[in-house]
């Protein structure tokens, strides 16, 4: 039940690549001995795989090309962070100077919210970003 909730929300957001696709695949007949070409890596799998994902994302990063996609590949691979800064009692910091430092290595220098949160960093993959109280130089 819970999944069909999910399913509908996400269907709202798909771009026409994710539509198209999943339209395509999850019609087709159980063909047992097709195979499926990911056209990215060059490599063949199972064509029925397809059918077992229950979104046109899925099938089309099955397939190499989710690169095509414009609802889904984009958000996947970017992550939004946000930080909290406390003290060592746990208390949020508000308006306090930090320096963030971005998996680039770049520094940047924010101050907190009045929750003593920082502003959202996006990077690109589950990337690590530190940061520090205060001001800090590269
Ligand atoms: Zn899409």
């Amino acid at each position: 039940m819970e999944q069909q909730n999910q399913k509908s929300a996400m269907d709202e957001e798909e771009c026409q690549v994710c539509r198209i696709t999943y339209s395509i695949y999850s019609n087709f007949p159980p063909m047992p001995s097709a195979m499926a070409l990911n056209a990215e890596t060059g490599e063949w799998f199972p064509f029925d795989r397809l059918k077992s994902y229950s979104n046109g994302y899925d099938m089309a990063e099955a397939l190499g090309y989710a690169w095509a996609c414009h609802c889904r590949g984009r958000s996947r691979n970017r992550f939004d962070q946000r930080f909290t800064l406390t003290d060592s009692g746990g208390n949020a910091l508000p308006n306090t100077y930090y320096t963030a430092e971005l998996p680039s290595g770049a520094l940047v220098h924010g101050i907190t919210d009045l929750q003593g949160r920082t502003k959202r960093y996006q990077t690109h993959g589950a990337r690590s970003i530190h940061v520090f109280i205060g001001h800090r130089e590269a």
